[in-house]
């Protein structure tokens, strides 16, 4: 097993990670910018390295300084988190030339799963249903009409190298096709630098349902259920809850055996998730994420398996100490992202936390890296706490879930707890009628 593990990330997922190595007994070495020297994962960490000043290009994604932070802190292994590098093959690959281990999934794959094109076509010969659409890029306009005769419409035009939504464009009939395609083009140059782009039927009402896998590159694959993060807003994931309110044991079953059967076969190892969108009892493969996901704790809760330090044992050779039949799904557990945003225009609200209480009780947890007198920097993500609720039904759950919110104060800066407490209390949440359109019909926004 490693000895010390350098956490190349920031924010509540740094600390997930080094509460995973402090049970195992595994040192850890955080490396945060300047903006970041008073971080709770800073603070607790064993060993801390300032690798560069807040932009994020200059440090969190800053290559030759994580590398040699982990050279001279004597690190046998990188864990790159969310975000950031953790989808980055030329930095897995650098990793490994320099005598460390990535704590996640070979090159190879990332960068298979990378490009949006070449995963889609890696699973549908996998046996992994897809979105029906063009199996390559669209090169020309006139490419565009043909594909767009056979997809039919309203369809979406999407960027290969895509990611939280960019280069997306909805083409509802032919008088639409050219401008989308032209905007989802420069869309996708101006976000990724590579104009790349595909075209598929555009789902009127589905789901996202997403199926949490660990794989040890020994032949073990289990699934962990499907986590339903339908709540998005601008395909951003705003609650999410494991299991969904709208699959049966069937359904999970043969999804989850077509999904571990597929990373079998493709030799896969490591954390990873299959996302999905799901209408009409069928599912349709939209992309695969290489690394662990903001929302795996709802998946942890209903398992009571540890996700993080299973991709660490993994990552150091050792076979997944549990098969599928080991897994059993118990209860119902509910993520909040709390984001430090107003929570009606959505505009960020960094600054001084003054006062900080997290909910606690039976069935709560928060990952959060907060506290009092804590300074979020404006120059990252919003994300500053997660609240996890695990009741042993949905309802006992949602009874829960109310009580913590309540109880969760933040004090100094604009928080989305306010929207999740309106949207817990909508009678289409309760009764677990809602798809991915639903929290901006609800917000009063157009996507
Ligand atoms: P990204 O990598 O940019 O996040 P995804 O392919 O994961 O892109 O899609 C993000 C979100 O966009 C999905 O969760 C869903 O809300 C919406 N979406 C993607 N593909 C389709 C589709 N074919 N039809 C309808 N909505 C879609």
């Amino acid at each position: 097993m490693f000895e010390k593990i350098l956490i190349a990330n920031r924010g509540e997922i740094a600390l997930r990670i080094h509460r995973a190595c402090r049970e195992m007994g595994i040192k850890t070495v955080a490396v945060h910018s300047t903006a970041d020297s008073d971080a709770m994962h800073v603070r607790l960490a064993d060993e801390a390295v300032c690798i560069g000043p807040p932009a994020s290009r200059d440090s969190y994604l800053n290559v030759p300084a994580i590398l040699t932070a982990a050279t001279i802190t004597g690190a046998d292994a990188i864990h790159p988190g969310v975000g950031f590098l953790s989808e980055n093959a030329n930095f897995a690959t650098m990793v490994e030339e320099h005598d460390l281990v990535f704590i996640g999934p070979r090159p190879e794959h990332i960068s298979l799963m990378g490009d949006k094109v070449a995963a889609k076509k890696a699973a549908k010969d996998l046996g992994i249903p897809v979105v029906p659409g063009s199996p390559r890029a669209v090169t020309s306009e006139k490419d565009a009409e043909s594909v767009a005769e056979d997809i039919g419409y309203p369809l979406l035009i999407k960027a290969s190298a895509g990611g939280g939504g960019r280069g997306m464009k909805i083409a509802g009939d032919a008088s639409e096709l050219k401008e989308a395609y032209r905007l989802a083009r420069s869309e996708a140059k101006a976000a990724f630098g590579n104009d790349e782009v595909y075209m598929e039927r555009y789902l009127g009402k589905p789901r996202h349902i997403e199926i949490q896998l660990l794989a040890d590159g020994h032949g073990n694959v289990v699934h962990l259920g499907e986590r339903d993060c339908s709540l998005q807003r601008r395909h951003q994931k705003l609650l999410e809850e494991a299991p969904s309110p709208a699959l049966n044991a069937d359904e999970r079953e043969k999804i989850g055996r077509r999904v571990t059967d597929a990373m079998s076969d493709l030799g896969y190892a490591s954390a990873g998730t299959i996302e999905f969108l799901y209408e009409n009892g069928e599912f349709y493969f939209i992309e695969m994420n290489t690394r662990i996901q903001v929302e795996h704790p709802i998946s942890e809760a209903i398992t009571g398996v540890d996700i993080v330090r299973e991709q660490i044992r993994v990552a150091a050779g050792a076979p997944l100490g549990f098969t599928q039949e080991d897994v059993k799904l118990w209860g119902h557990a509910i993520e909040c992202r709390i984001n430090a945003e107003n929570p009606e225009n959505f505009m960020p609200s960094p600054g001084t936390v003054r006062e900080y209480h997290a909910p606690g009780g039976l069935g709560v947890r928060v990952d959060s890296g907060l506290y009092a007198g804590y300074k979020i920097p404006p120059h990252y993500d919003s994300l500053i706490a997660k609240l996890i609720v695990h009741g042993q039904t949905r309802n006992e759950c949602l009874m829960r879930l109310r009580r913590a919110l309540e109880e969760f104060v933040i004090e100094g800066v604009d928080t989305s707890i306010p929207l999740h407490q309106r949207l817990i209390a909508e009678n289409d949440f309760v009764n677990g009628h809602y798809d991915i359109h639903w929290l901006e019909r609800f917000m009063g926004l157009k996507s």
